[in-house]
């Protein structure tokens, strides 16, 4: 693969064992976002990247400057790197009316569904403000959202939003007139082994994406 431009891994997640208490355990954001980035070729290091979580709790790799972000919920995650910085986020796209309203106040209208609730999270954590939380207004995104890609109200930020396989966003810096291309990779999690894992192209027709995969190079692709 490229190691280059903007990727995204979706991972499907089996169900998982629960506690004593019968709750559901989490899966480790941390080891998710560790298995796509060692499928990625790092100019700078053998095993691919290895990024660590910086002050602002952004990803990125000390080897070769790759951002990485992760977002996961109960049966879904999605791991994005990108050459500057990028958030990602997954919703289970559950109707959750009371943080849909405390929500709108960080945007500029309101927030109604899953897909717009992404956007904000992902571009809050592309900001690196994620450690904090957002004040009235202070994300640009406003009533109008679509699948695909926006840009943001100031022109600041792209974001890509889809409704399936979960409703899922990304965000990152608008450089130019044009969004990068997209590649997408699915992958069933746990990864089989290290540097080998399972993966299978997604099929065409996300909206937005190119689906560009290059065959070639960390062995993530197989069964197209
Ligand atoms: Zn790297």
């Amino acid at each position: 693969m490229n190691p280059s431009g903007l990727w995204v891994w979706h991972f499907g997640l089996p169900p998982r064992a629960t506690d004593a208490l019968g709750r559901a355990l989490g899966w480790p954001g941390q080891g998710l976002l560790a298995a796509a980035a060692t499928t990625s070729p790092c100019p700078g290091a053998q095993d691919g990247c290895r990024p660590v979580r910086l002050a602002d709790r952004r990803w990125r790799c000390p080897d070769c400057g790759a951002w990485w972000s992760v977002a996961q919920v109960a049966r879904f995650a999605a791991v994005a790197r990108y050459d500057q910085p990028v958030g990602v986020d997954v919703e289970d796209g559950r109707h959750r009316p009371g943080a849909y309203r405390r929500a709108s106040d960080w945007i500029r209208g309101q927030i109604r569904t899953d897909e717009q609730w992404t956007q904000a999270e992902a571009l809050w954590k592309a900001a690196g403000w994620g450690q904090r939380r957002p004040v009235p207004g202070e994300i640009p995104l406003g009533d109008a959202w679509r699948c695909g890609w926006q840009s943001s109200l100031d022109d600041r930020w792209w974001v890509f939003t889809a409704a399936t396989p979960n409703p899922w966003s990304l965000a990152l810096p608008r450089t130019g007139p044009q969004p990068p291309a997209l590649n997408v990779v699915r992958q069933a999690w746990p990864v089989r082994s290290a540097g080998a894992p399972s993966g299978r192209r997604l099929r065409p027709g996300l909206p937005g994406s190119d689906d560009q995969l290059d065959p070639v190079g960390a062995g993530i692709i197989e069964g197209k």
